[in-house]
């Protein structure tokens, strides 16, 4: 008799991968700018905040603070008048006055397309240093966002780990690295549309409820 082939995580990674993409053909993400120090603040202020605020208060912040030294050069609580709206208005505008100064002391006002470099701006972590890289520079990245961790959890590419560093670390082992930005970006939109947090997720009409671990484990 023909034994069955086991149906590892890496292949049911990559056949949600694929599935994703019929989904959801545009992978971008939800914070509007591309600009690279703009999605550097951008993603300090969506801490804690919806990227649909961010969008709508970083108008006001750019315009009125049009690139990098004319924000390193704005004090903290002007900043802070301006992004109070996103929460935590005094430690994000204090990070963004901090990395936009060591943007301009210490590299010209770019922002460097290296991941280490990027971890030591200020108020910059794992997330924002990945998606940087992603999105600015096209390179490999890993967003472990709320999403992230929720869903791939649900699907059973891990198991039982909500630590994002942790969480980073196995999908490297899973995703081929030229995927990991957009697949990150795809699991944005489907935890928003479909396999929700604060409501019971829409398997029954979810493009993955034939792979998923937490609807398989339901039927043993
Ligand atoms: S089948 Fe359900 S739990 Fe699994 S990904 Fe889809 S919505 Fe989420």
């Amino acid at each position: 008799m023909e034994k069955k082939k086991r149906y590892t995580k890496k292949q049911r990674t990559l056949d949600i991968i694929e599935r994703l993409k019929n989904e959801y053909p545009v992978a971008d993400c939800t914070l509007d700018t591309k600009e690279a120090w703009k999605l550097l603040v951008s993603v300090r202020l969506a801490a804690q905040c919806t990227d649909a605020r961010v969008n709508v208060i970083v108008k006001d912040l750019f315009a009125q603070y049009p690139g990098v030294e004319a924000l390193a050069e704005a004090s903290v609580e002007d900043i802070e008048k301006i992004v109070k709206p996103c929460g935590l208005g005094h430690s994000k505008a204090r990070d963004i006055s901090a990395c936009m100064k060591m943007l301009r002391d210490e590299y010209q006002c770019q922002v460097p397309d290296d991941f280490d470099k990027l971890m030591k701006l200020p108020g910059v972590g794992r997330k924002s240093a990945n998606l940087i890289m992603g999105d600015v520079f096209g390179k490999p990245a890993i967003v472990t966002d709320t999403h992230c961790i929720r869903l791939v959890n649900r699907f059973g590419l891990v198991d039982g780990i909500k630590d994002p560093k942790k969480v980073e670390m196995e999908l490297w082992k899973l995703v081929p690295p030229e995927e990991g930005s957009d697949f990150c970006h795809r699991l944005v939109y489907h935890g928003r549309e479909i396999c929700t947090a604060r409501t019971t997720p829409y398997c029954d009409r979810c493009c993955l409820n034939d792979i998923c671990k937490k609807v398989l484990e339901k039927k043993k």
